[in-house]
């Protein structure tokens, strides 16, 4: 570091969000452009050199943290991308997306606002682009050997990195019509744009990975075929199955899943249709579910012209602070936090049925009504008790042309076949069961990322993706020089 006094003399400052007003008249990354790099080395000055750094474990990339903050703050960028890539495929997915379990485990969070770690990342991926530090790195030999990789989320693609970079022809099967999983039709471009993605891709195919897309392995082809073609086969299909709301009232019109309206958000910003069949324009909206994939439905439709909005959450409003008791640093805590997007309804106050950043906490839907014509008109909910047992007296209804319910995934969507086909055994949440070497019940066929661990996050992706590379390496040739992660990767979700 080059001050050791950073911590103690440069208060934390995050990257600035444009204004709430200019940012949801388009579909930009909300962070104002130019505006990261001016701040970040005084920034990364602030990590204290705590000499057993708990952010580098609370990393499931085991991101080498306080390496990189040491060079940024003496503005060697070219050896802080190479510190960062070298246990991160893709950090400028990361640096924009993840919640950065990392920050809460940093020493200085004891009794300090942490490093802001995440933009050091983001700012370190991005100059690193910038400057041409992250050339394509195709094998030098090929080994021989071929692997399938089925689906293109962050695991998919960072394990067909490393196999591609390890000499190994890769092929990925992906069924829509683009690379990127979740990143490419679930995630907003107002959280990450989708060059960011473009430009790995482009990166990936010079380094020798094919990509098969439109291509449904189980449906488009077979999945025993793929088995029989291919030396290797990683399962990377994610956990889309989404979760319903059995409630009555749920089969009026204007009832829809997250997933089903994000990607055709999506698919307008990309150009592929001009105005969304599901758009909230004009509607009242109620988002039914608390999580991150509700805030993104909330962003989209604040973004889309919505009448009002509301997004429902079934727990009550956490605390601002860490309960030092039960969650005491350096877990990762459960607190209010304020998404960009939760920012944006509050300051336009788009639900005046609901709290101040348009989220209604302790409520649970009890049912749905609608018009003449099937359409819906009300939801109807409840205040509920920390038990989920309702408050009497609590009942009331809110308006409701709109509907998304994002109340997570429960497992592998299986309408293709894929698990079938190929008799794969799974655990009794329904996620593809493979050994501790990421290994399926089927020789050859591996499995990583949401598919099997259920959804997660991206860094989780991203450093699966990694670990059932080094393993399926090894598979192939005996042994592997490709790094993996330290799991455990059946460590419990606690991000
Ligand atoms: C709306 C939303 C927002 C999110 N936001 C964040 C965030 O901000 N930060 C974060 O860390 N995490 C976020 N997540 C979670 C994160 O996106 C996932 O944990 C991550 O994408 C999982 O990666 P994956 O590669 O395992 O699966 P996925 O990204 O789901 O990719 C799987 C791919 O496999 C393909 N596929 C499936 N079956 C087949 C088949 N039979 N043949 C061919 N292809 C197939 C699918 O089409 C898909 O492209 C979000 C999730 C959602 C739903
Ligand atoms: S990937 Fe996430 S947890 Fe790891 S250093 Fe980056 S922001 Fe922190």
């Amino acid at each position: 570091m080059a001050d050791p006094k950073g911590f103690m003399t440069t208060p934390r400052q995050e990257w600035p969000r444009r204004p709430v007003g200019e940012r949801v008249r388009d579909w930009d990354e909300v962070y104002v452009p130019g505006a990261l790099l001016p701040i970040i080395s005084k920034q990364a000055d602030r990590c204290m050199d705590c000499g057993v750094p708990f952010c580098h474990d609370a990393c499931p990339l085991g991101n080498l943290i306080p390496e990189w903050n040491d060079l940024v703050s003496r503005e060697d960028w070219r050896a802080a991308s190479d510190r960062l890539h070298a246990t991160n495929n893709f950090p400028e997915f990361t640096g924009r997306l993840c919640p950065a379990p990392c920050e809460a485990g940093c020493v200085l969070a004891i009794n300090q606002p942490a490093v802001t770690i995440k933009n050091v990342e983001c700012a370190v991926a991005d100059r690193a682009w910038a400057e041409g530090f992250t050339p394509p790195r195709p094998p030098e030999r090929l080994s021989g050997r071929t692997v399938a990789v089925i689906g293109s989320g962050p695991t998919g693609l960072a394990a067909a990195q490393q196999l591609t970079r390890a000499g190994h022809t890769v092929a990925v099967f992906e069924r829509d019509d683009r690379p990127g999983g979740l990143m490419r039709y679930g995630i907003p471009a107002f959280k990450m744009e989708k060059h960011h993605l473009e430009r790995r891709l482009e990166q990936m195919r010079a380094e020798g990975t094919k990509f098969r897309t439109s291509t449904a392995v189980g449906r488009d082809v077979g999945a025993g075929e793929l088995r029989a073609r291919y030396d290797a086969v990683v399962i990377a299909t994610g956990a889309t199955a989404w979760r319903e709301l059995p409630v009555p009232g749920r089969e009026l019109s204007g009832i829809h899943q997250a997933m089903e309206y994000l990607p055709l958000a999506n698919r307008v910003c990309e150009g592929d249709i001009e105005a969304s069949p599901l758009s909230a324009a004009g509607r009242h909206v109620v988002i039914v579910g608390g999580g991150d994939t509700g805030a993104d439905c909330l962003g989209t439709a604040v973004r889309e012209g919505a009448a009002s909005v509301t997004q429902l959450d079934i727990y009550a409003q956490p605390e601002e602070e860490r309960d030092e008791d039960s969650e005491p640093w350096p877990t990762y805590p459960k607190i209010y936090r304020l998404s960009a997007a939760h920012q944006e309804a509050g300051e336009l106050r788009t639900a005046p049925a609901a709290d101040a950043d348009a989220r209604l906490f302790a409520a649970s839907t009890l049912r749905f009504t609608g018009d003449a014509e099937g359409r819906v008109r009300w939801l109807h909910l409840v205040e509920v008790d920390a038990a989920r047992r309702p408050r009497p007296g609590t009942e009331r209804r809110l308006p409701a042309g709109l509907v998304l319910l994002a109340l997570g995934f429960t497992g592998p969507d299986r309408a293709d076949g894929l698990v079938d086909q190929l008799g794969l055994d799974l655990t009794p949440r329904g996620t593809v069961a493979r050994d501790a070497g990421f290994a399926t019940n089927v020789p050859g066929v591996f499995a990583a990322g949401d598919a099997a661990r259920g959804q997660s996050l991206i860094v989780w992706a991203i450093a699966e993706g990694r670990a059932v590379a080094a393993a399926v390496d090894r598979h192939l040739t005996g042994s592997s020089s490709l790094p993996a992660p330290i799991g455990p990767y059946d460590r419990p979700m606690t991000v």
